[in-house]
């Protein structure tokens, strides 16, 4: 939808400077690969393979690093534990099998100033690559055994005269993956695209963002960005690469918000008075200072004539469910109708449960509609819906998946964004008349982060947790402290308290397929070093063994819908005084007298997960425990269980969690519908980011369509991208 509209504002006008010159230009900027020196039809289909078809292709197929070869480090000079480039001359070579029995191949290497041992595993056929008396480099990390060794070391074998302009005596650019194609080869293509082609780019920015951001023209970037004639022109010549990146992101979604501004007229809500005065007044408690920014942001947008469309972010149990309750109260008084989806039946029981509370004193009529209600009962509640009966309706996608058919809806709330995607908030919003739309998530970002991926959302943030929570105490513990751990749970318990027992598994790993790590595309499996433990077997060995004398619940996500509804139930009456479960109580469950929560396998869980999983404790008046039971098998596994025990502030957590992932894992860009972020780094780059957004809404501001001649370029850009995506 957007990209055709972008497409109608390219076409619409013709865009006229230098139009037949520049075609010439991009005519030779897309010769294919195949008229390069060297590029046969097997080298050109690796080529395709990265993306390479033409010119313009290696011109942006960016280095992935940079060694630095005007500048070696002498054998003698090698520090253990550092990544490390050398060069030498080999002395000899041979395949070994080690003590351990590892097949191993190895080269002895000299510089002048000493010698070095370099080792790979596994790879015996290396011995064809290399000769006696050949000049390699070497990359990669050094360290001590029983003596120094620079260990699978990427490599590349010298031809020739070592003052080869290209390869050696400057600063030479390692690009990714090469598959079949050496480093050496690559190289040498981007070092004649560059000299070539270079020349041929156009200059999309126009001269004053480039003087003003002091970038660097683009021809002077790629050069640099391939072959940089020092670390500071490398500098310059990445920020003016991303820089334009950003630039057009920013610029899509400056316009994407127009666009969504202009067009529609929402509903306009009275605020004052009403049921939703008196909502405020029923509340057992103070809202926060949060809560009340985020209830005034919300009262202005649902009485503007525009939709609202503002996403809620606030850390796991900061309350903004009430501040939902509230948005759908003055809906309700203003005689349309609310909907709450949420991502799991549980979690809309609950938010049923709390509405329901809330609410129905106010004379509001609120309905559950969820997958596992019986067909009779769910056709009344459609008809119910459809004919004004209902007021709110809480449901899971069932809402909109099904016919629910809403009379009149003027407001969609959507709880937990992260487990949504765009098109699903698009349906939503379809059920109505340009509804208002509340997204809530508890993934909290900086503000200035979100603004960029959702940049057409307006946001508002709760920072604090009510008054008097008190902090959740988090531990790391190993395995062998199991007994402790279950003694200190013992005790809990005796005071009253009940105690969540988390596991990743339902099945034992031989029955159950897959492990099901919710929301999570990526494999937590190798950062474990001892056995998974699974729910089945947990809850009969706390049954039967650890805590005979405790009621012991079991939930999982395979279970019947009414069974659990019956489990959850009896939890929050204290019936069960433990629930052992898979991560299916992840989000907003809300049980105030549990106090401790183990988590088995802490390893196997992400970041935010953990922080959300913890997040279920800590919502009374007593102090609370969450324990990860966990030997980590890597590094990063236990930079993940520090972190977690180190902090209880969400925001860090997701700026950690998004440093450890990526942005693309976190945040799948690509389901937002915007260009994908191929050079920049959104987290490392973000004074770039924030640079780029402040020049794109201006611009967009000043020149809403681009039609002013030094933009032309950037809209032609602009459409291109979203042409390309297609
Ligand atoms: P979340 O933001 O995680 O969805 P909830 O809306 O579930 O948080 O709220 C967590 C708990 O805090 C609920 O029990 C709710 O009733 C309570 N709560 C919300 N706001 C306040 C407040 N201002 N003071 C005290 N308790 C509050
Ligand atoms: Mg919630």
């Amino acid at each position: 939808m957007f990209s055709e509209y972008l497409e109608s504002i390219v076409n619409e006008r013709h865009i006229s400077i230098g139009r037949k010159q520049m075609q010439e230009k991009n005519d030779i900027l897309n010769t294919s690969i195949r008229y390069f020196k060297g590029v046969g039809p097997k080298k050109l289909e690796q080529l395709m393979k990265l993306g390479i078809g033409k010119a313009e292709d290696i011109l942006y197929y960016l280095p992935a690093r940079y060694e630095d070869r005007s500048n070696f480090i002498a054998i003698k000079d090698l520090k253990a534990g550092a990544s490390q480039t050398i060069k030498g001359d080999i002395i000899t070579m041979g395949n070994h099998i080690t003590k351990t029995g590892a097949r191993i191949f190895q080269i002895v290497l000299t510089d002048q100033t000493g010698f070095i041992h370099a080792t790979w595993f596994n790879q015996p056929y290396l011995k064809d690559f290399f000769s006696k008396g050949q000049k390699v480099v070497l990359y990669g990390k050094v360290e001590r055994y029983d003596k120094l060794q620079i260990v699978q070391p990427e490599y590349e074998i010298l031809k020739g005269d070592e003052a080869d302009s290209v390869h050696m005596g400057r600063i030479v650019p390692v690009y990714r993956a090469a598959s079949q194609l050496t480093q050496r080869y690559l190289r040498g293509l981007a070092f004649i695209a560059v000299n070539k082609y270079c020349k041929f780019l156009t200059e999309r920015l126009p001269t004053y963002i480039l003087a003003r951001q002091k970038l660097v023209d683009i021809r002077f970037a790629i050069r640099n960005i391939h072959f940089p004639t020092n670390f500071e022109n490398l500098e310059k010549a990445y920020r003016r690469i991303v820089f334009e990146e950003f630039l057009m992101l920013q610029l899509a979604l400056a316009m994407k918000r127009k666009e969504s501004r202009l067009e529609v007229t929402g509903i306009s809500h009275e605020v004052a008075g009403g049921p939703a005065a008196a909502f405020k007044k029923r509340l057992p408690f103070e809202l926060t200072e949060g809560q009340m920014r985020a209830a005034a942001d919300i009262e202005r947008d649902m009485s503007s004539s525009k939709p609202m469309n503002r996403l809620l972010e606030g850390d796991v149990g900061s309350g903004k469910t009430v501040v939902a309750a509230y948005a759908l109260t003055i809906t309700v008084q203003n005689g349309f109708q609310g909907v709450l989806m949420a991502p799991t039946e549980i979690l809309a029981r609950q938010h049923f449960l709390n509405l329901s509370e809330l609410l129905m004193p106010l004379g509001i009529n609120v309905a559950l509609l969820i997958g596992g209600i019986d067909q009779t009962t769910k056709k009344a509640i459609y008809s119910d819906i459809k004919e004004g009966k209902v007021n709110i309706v809480v449901g899971t996608h069932a809402v909109i998946q099904g016919a629910a058919e809403f009379k009149r809806l003027g407001l969609a709330v959507i709880d937990e964004q992260h487990k949504f995607g765009v098109i699903q908030r698009s349906l939503l919003k379809e059920k109505g008349r340009n509804p208002h739309v509340l997204v809530m998530t508890a993934t909290p970002i900086p503000r200035t982060l979100a603004l960029t991926i959702y940049g057409d959302l307006d946001i508002s943030i709760i920072r604090e947790l009510p008054k008097g929570r008190k902090p959740i105490v988090t531990y790391w513990v190993e395995e062998a402290k199991r007994g402790k751990v279950y003694d200190f749970i013992k005790e809990e318990l005796a005071k009253g308290r009940q105690a969540y027992v988390i596991c990743p598994l339902i099945d034992s790993l031989a029955q159950s397929s897959k492990p099901k790590v919710q929301s999570l595309s990526f494999d937590f499996n190798r950062d474990a070093k001892s056995k998974t433990q699974n729910v089945n077997e947990m809850v009969k060995k706390l049954r039967n063994e650890v805590f005979p004398e405790f009621e012991v619940g079991l939930l999982h996500g395979r279970m019947a819908s009414k069974e659990k509804e019956m489990v959850m139930r009896d939890f929050k009456k204290g019936k069960t005084k433990i629930l052992v479960s898979t991560i299916v109580i992840e989000v907003g469950i809300d049980i105030t007298n549990a106090s401790v929560m183990l988590i088995e396998n802490a390893e196997r869980f992400g970041l935010a997960q953990l922080h959300q999983l913890r997040g279920r404790i800590g919502r009374g008046d007593y102090e609370s425990y969450c324990i990860l039971l966990s030997n980590p098998g890597t590094d990063e596994a236990e930079e993940r269980l520090k972190t977690i025990e180190g902090t209880v502030d969400g925001f860090q957590i997701a700026e950690a969690d998004l440093a450890l992932r990526g942005p693309g894992e976190f945040f799948g860009t690509r389901q937002h519908g915007l260009p994908e972020i191929r050079f920049g780094n959104i987290l490392k780059d973000f004074g770039i980011m924030e640079l780029a957004r402040k020049e794109a809404f201006g611009l967009v501001a000043r020149d809403p369509d681009l039609e002013e001649e030094h933009h032309e370029l950037l809209k032609e850009g602009l459409a291109s991208r979203f042409q390309n995506k297609k």
